[in-house]
């Protein structure tokens, strides 16, 4: 059986802790390797690399370390399809998705390599007669990423180009559900010139995780994942002294408004639900049609299409919709919609009555598209994040009541409003209390050069990644005041300095 090591120091290496941990292929329910566990001494192992590479790289002129990103971004154009059948055979992704991934995520590297001009400083001449100063971003050492499940290229490079780029060395924590994506990556960077130990990688699960948290070589983590575990992450990080930006969990409303170009919506619902089998944070979950009228010509238009779901494995280019990643989450998932029927909601499509025939993937973990009717606020099935194929509608019957549902929710992570009508789609941008919001786009993630995050339980942290938010994460400020000789005093004052 495979076993999937470390990255340290610019080498895979094998675990030695003696703990392993399966890894599936979702399509077919085979174990399809081992991935080690770290333990802390491995742990501090990487750490102590990252830490010895740093003062060389950080040393280093922005425009070098921009050159070495730039290098990489080509490999990563180049090989894109090899990432995105890592990515597919661990998580069950479909392949388009796993590419539009990979895409997302090598544009954030090109965010990066514009860091000479990310980090210009200010500077104000005469703040006192011949005195100057000036304020530069400095980087912070040793930074650590802890990243989930559902996008194992994507969101390690929400962080670590920027952190690169700004100077640091960086730990990466992968989810041990998907983890070979971080080796290919983190072998790139190598071929593309990074020294050895500015980008380490270990596998692991909670005790790698603490052991990131208690080491206090590490100076800031970055977190994405579920919200008690990112609460977790904040609180204890923050308790050692780190600086931490961790993001939670989500459950984002789309509202449909009587003018809304149904066609248009139903379209982007199917996507935004069902895309990537709902395991994405910004998945669409909660579908709010304003009005029984709207609500009853958009299941018109979603049950049919739903039924109509190719659901199969990524290696076959007809799917649609690919695998849950697990068999827990499988079950996790089909709980969830028995819950609903419990509360009293209503069942319009029923993924559990799904059955995989496809020859060799019939023990997969497939579910098919969900549809539930006359949810309401009171229930599980809209308190809690579902995280798989599964679209819940809440019907109300103004804009104000579809507002104050958003509101209700602990989450606020993306959100989207279907309208034809320019008063409408702006009102809803400023009053929406919710972190990434589109209008007539029902995955509103924002761009590299902008910045993801959203509010409330879906993140703990004064920074959200990437962009400049990203860059200032990563970094910090220093600010130096000079005054030349020609300005020296000879006596000595003991006033506070007005410099003037
Ligand atoms: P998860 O919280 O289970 O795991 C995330 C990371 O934390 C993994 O690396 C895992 O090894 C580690 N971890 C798990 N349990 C731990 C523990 N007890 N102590 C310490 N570390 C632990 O999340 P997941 O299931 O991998 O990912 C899905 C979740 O991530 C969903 O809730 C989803 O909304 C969220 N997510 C959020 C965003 C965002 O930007 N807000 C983006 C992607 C995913």
């Amino acid at each position: 059986m495979t076993e999937i090591g470390h990255y340290i120091s610019g080498a895979r290496t094998a675990g030695t802790s003696g703990n392993t941990q399966p890894v599936y292929n979702p399509a077919t329910g085979d174990v399809a390797a081992e991935v080690a566990l770290a333990s802390r001494s491995e742990v501090d192992a990487a750490v102590a690399a990252a830490k010895e590479a740093f003062p060389d790289w950080s040393g280093q002129t922005p425009l070098k370390r921009a050159r070495v990103l730039s290098r990489f971004k080509t490999i990563l154009w180049e090989r894109m399809a090899e990432l995105a059948e890592a990515i597919s055979a661990e998580h069950g992704k479909t392949h388009e998705d796993a590419l539009g991934e990979v895409t997302r995520g090598l544009e954030v590297v090109e965010f990066a390599v514009g860091i000479p001009t990310h980090l210009q400083g200010d500077f104000s001449a005469n703040v006192g007669s011949g005195v100057d100063s000036y304020s530069v971003r400095s980087p912070l050492g040793v930074v650590a990423g802890i990243t989930p499940f559902n996008f194992p290229a994507m969101v390690p490079m929400w962080m670590f180009p920027v952190a690169l780029a700004c100077g640091n060395t960086f730990v990466l924590k992968p989810s041990e559900r998907d983890p070979s994506a971080s080796l290919l990556i983190a072998e790139w960077l190598t071929e593309a010139g990074l020294p050895d130990g500015v980008f380490n990688v270990v596998q692991g699960g909670k005790e790698a995780v603490d052991a990131l948290l208690e080491n206090p070589d590490v100076r800031a983590i970055s977190f994405v994942g579920s919200t008690p575990i990112a609460k977790y992450i904040h609180r204890t990080g923050t308790a050692n002294g780190k600086r931490v930006q961790a993001l939670g969990g989500a459950k984002n409303h789309a509202v449909i408004m009587p003018d809304a170009d149904l066609d248009m919506a139903a379209n982007a619902l199917m996507g935004a639900a069902f895309g990537s089998a709902g395991e994405r944070c910004m998945a669409v979950s909660v579908a709010v049609p304003v009005t029984d009228a709207v609500a009853d010509a958009l299941i018109e238009k979603l049950v049919p299409k739903i039924e109509a779901l190719k659901i199969g494995p990524s290696t076959d280019s007809a799917s649609e919709m690919g695998p849950l990643v697990t068999k827990e989450h499988l079950e996790k998932v089909r709980g969830l919609i028995g819950r609903g029927e419990e509360e009293g909601a209503q069942i319009v499509v029923d993924g559990r009555d799904f059955r995989q025939d496809k020859q060799g993937f019939e023990n997969g973990y497939y579910i098919g598209g969900t549809l539930i009717d006359r949810v309401e606020p009171e229930m599980d099935v809209w308190k809690e994040e579902i995280f798989g194929p599964v679209l819940s509608m809440v019907r109300r019957a103004s804009y104000q009541e579809a507002v104050d549902l958003i509101h209700a929710h602990n989450y606020a992570n993306g959100t989207a409003i279907f309208t034809r009508d320019g008063d409408a789609g702006r009102r809803f941008a400023q009053d929406i209390e919710v972190g990434m919001v589109g209008v007539n786009v029902p995955i509103p993630v924002p761009m590299a050069f902008h910045s993801f995050g959203g509010w409330k339980d879906s993140i703990f942290s004064d920074h959200a990644m990437h962009g400049m938010e990203g860059v200032r994460f990563y970094t910090r400020i220093k600010t130096t005041t000079m005054r030349w000789p020609t300005g020296v005093r000879t006596d000595a004052e003991f006033s506070m300095p007005t410099l003037g």
